[in-house]
């Protein structure tokens, strides 16, 4: 007997965890040790999860064996509505607006799910984190990527994002801070992005996992901030900014949509046919939003990753054909390795020769559908001894490394 994968699965891509991933573990079982740069995942890299957050998980655990309400608990929805009413200028939300998932990656599919057609266009940038574009593509709708500009500091290209828009095109998704650029975008950017999404009726899905970790110098601005009457899906959660990425915690809350939109019911349906979230990690949302402020310190001048982000940039634009953008926020650098110096045609494949040579595991830019092969990302969460050795490692690489 063969058992197949449903055709919805064709053309879904999730690199991050893919080949590169396969190879990376097959060295493992082989007793090779590998250093797994690949993945925003901060806890195996020595960063402890808040004691307060883990304190409410601990201590509520006793009493959360119960399913909740599938939109969240009240008390961890309310902590959401209050976190986001002390951003001036975000609309105000009712608890109602606002959805609980088991982290951000499931309220992505539902929220896609919930929203497309077969045929329907999604408008998502390039580079990307590859979730919105599998899922747009599992959800039956076509991801079209409008392009970011390293040489504008990674912003969108909002004019072209303009010119893309078609008769099937329903939402645009933004990233931001960005993964895997770390570009912050300036409110003149998200201006543009809001008034092409007005001008043609597109719904806004702003993924801001990252907006508490952003660097001096930078500032997150929501997309609801500056689009308080539009349509918009703010998506965010614990992950990163608490460091829990185990714990599974994401959330949504829906701003700008008017009592006759059907939309917001639909995902309320999808969200009941999986019961609810996780809920001990609901109670640690609200311990979370009312008491952790610790990734503050770990993004200012002497904090873990400032210091890294600064240690990564600096020694990968010491070597040879290697530029790259200082990340304005996120965990990640994402340079760029000049494919003529090194005759790159295959940037999956430098990222497996690496990975043989020098056993770290980086991810190959195409993973986030970016179509040149002249980039990779780089999470730059180890101590500064640990990843000076390893972009020592990629200098000692690419050195007299050619594809072609
Ligand atoms: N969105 C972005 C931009 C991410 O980088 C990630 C994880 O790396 C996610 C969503 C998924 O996060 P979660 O752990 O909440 O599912």
């Amino acid at each position: 007997m063969i058992v197949n994968s449903s055709s919805r699965l064709n053309g879904v891509l999730y690199d991050l965890r893919g080949p590169v991933h396969d190879r990376a573990a097959e060295l493992e079982r082989r007793g090779q040790e590998v250093l797994r740069l690949n993945i925003g995942n901060p806890a195996p890299f020595g960063f402890e999860a808040p004691e307060v957050v883990v304190d409410a998980l601990r201590d509520t655990l006793p009493h959360a064996h119960g399913y909740s309400e599938s939109q969240g608990l009240g008390s961890a929805r309310e902590a959401i509505r209050d976190h986001y009413a002390a951003r001036p200028g975000f609309p105000a939300a009712g608890i109602d607006d606002i959805l609980i998932g088991n982290g951000v990656s499931e309220l992505v599919t539902l929220t896609l799910q919930a929203l497309l057609e077969p045929g329907d266009e999604v408008l998502i940038p390039s580079p990307d984190y590859p979730l919105w574009t599998a899922s747009t593509v599992l959800a039956g709708g076509v991801p079209r990527h409008y392009p970011c500009d390293e040489t504008a500091g990674w912003a969108p290209d909002t004019e072209e994002l303009g010119r893309m828009v078609t008769s099937r095109t329903r939402a645009i998704v933004i990233i931001n801070p960005n993964n895997p650029t770390g570009a912050v975008y300036s409110r003149r950017t998200l201006d543009a992005i809001a008034a092409v999404a007005d001008r043609h009726g597109l719904l806004l899905l702003s993924d801001e996992i990252y907006d508490r970790i952003v660097y001096p110098g930078h500032v997150h601005i929501s997309t609801a901030q500056v689009a308080p009457m539009h349509p918009c899906i703010t998506f965010s959660g614990l992950s990163k900014t608490s460091r829990v990425a185990g714990y599974r915690a994401g959330w949504v809350v829906a701003t700008g949509f008017s009592p006759d939109d059907g939309y917001l019911a639909g995902l309320r349906l999808l969200a009941s046919m999986r019961m609810c979230a996780s809920v001990p990690a609901q109670h640690a949302i609200t311990a979370a939003l009312r008491h952790d402020d610790t990734i503050a310190a770990l993004r200012s001048p002497g904090g873990r990753l400032y210091e890294q982000r600064a240690l990564t940039v600096r020694l990968l634009q010491e070597i040879p054909g290697v530029t790259c953008h200082e990340p304005g926020g996120g965990l990640y650098a994402f340079p760029r390795i000049d494919p003529h110096v090194h005759g790159i045609v295959d940037d999956e494949q430098l990222v497996l020769d690496f990975l043989d040579a020098e056993h770290v595991l980086l991810v190959h830019g195409r993973a986030f559908n970016w179509t040149r092969p002249d980039h990779l990302r780089i999470a730059f969460l180890p101590h500064p001894p640990v990843l000076a050795d390893a972009m020592d490692r990629f200098a000692r690489f690419l050195t007299g490394y050619r594809q072609h």
